[in-house]
């Protein structure tokens, strides 16, 4: 009853914000009808990426460049993780959402999480482990926004999600300009799951939670580092990913 009155209340003041504040879109600032929701321009202006996808890396491929659904890298070098997927290309609209995600917008995870989970199923019985930051930057931003999509996606499929599960034990600098293998080389090492989390990664299934996946150099580092702790599976879910040119057999 308590927690019916307390709704009540909640959603009284949700409406009388919306009466002083008009609820504008999560993308374009555009007046909208609800609050942290796409205005039907941005909605239609979300780049889905184009199937088929490898089965493996989830990058977006001509039919005749995949091999029994495996792109050319993929077959020539497996990444540590066994599948990853997203939803949107990291552009237009869909960059514009997570860029405010970063920046203070945390109401817009569930948002993102509503669509990540519209794309593609989690795993039944998977445990959802979300991409650590190093303190110090958790300290500048205030929050993990890994961790909130992540505790998104675990409060709307019924997941488990335990913080803190996987960490970051060495600060890696920015990574703009590095190429791919100059990436993974900076990354590797850098994560762990502490000695206490062990029995929950061994055997399991793992889901990997991030907002981007750019090179997927950081993926496949927590995912490494995963199943050295001894996780069955590691499958990698983001909200957008940036597009990369389709490697030719
Ligand atoms: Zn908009
Ligand atoms: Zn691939």
């Amino acid at each position: 009853m308590a927690a019916t009155v307390q709704a009540l209340a909640l959603s009284a003041v949700a409406g009388l914000l919306d009466l002083l504040m008009p609820p504008a879109c999560a993308a374009c600032k555009a007046p909208v009808v609800t609050a942290h929701g796409l205005c039907p321009a941005c909605f239609a202006a979300l780049p889905r990426l184009p199937h088929p996808l490898c089965s493996r890396c989830g990058t977006p491929m001509p039919p005749h460049a995949l091999v029994e659904d495996v792109c050319i890298s993929c077959c020539n070098q497996p990444p540590a993780f066994d599948s990853a997927r997203a939803p949107l290309a990291y552009a237009g609209p869909a960059r514009a959402l997570v860029l405010r995600f970063k920046t203070g917008r945390e109401e817009l995870a569930s948002l993102m999480a509503r669509m990540m989970l519209a794309d593609s199923a989690l795993p039944e019985g998977a445990v959802l482990v979300a991409v650590p930051l190093h303190r110090w930057r958790l300290l500048q931003r205030g929050y993990n926004q890994s961790a909130l999509l992540a505790q998104s996606l675990a409060r709307m499929s019924g997941h488990i999600h335990t913080p803190e599960l996987l960490v970051r034990i060495r600060a890696t600098p920015s990574s703009r300009g590095l190429t791919r293998a100059q990436r993974l080389a900076k990354v590797a090492g850098a994560f762990a799951v502490p000695e206490a989390q062990r029995p929950r990664v061994a055997g399991a299934v793992c889901v990997l939670i991030d907002d981007v996946l750019t090179t997927g150099a950081t993926a496949a580092a927590c995912a490494a580092a995963l199943k050295r702790a001894g996780a069955a599976e590691v499958h990698v879910r983001t909200f957008a990913r940036v597009a990369r040119e389709a490697t030719q057999p």
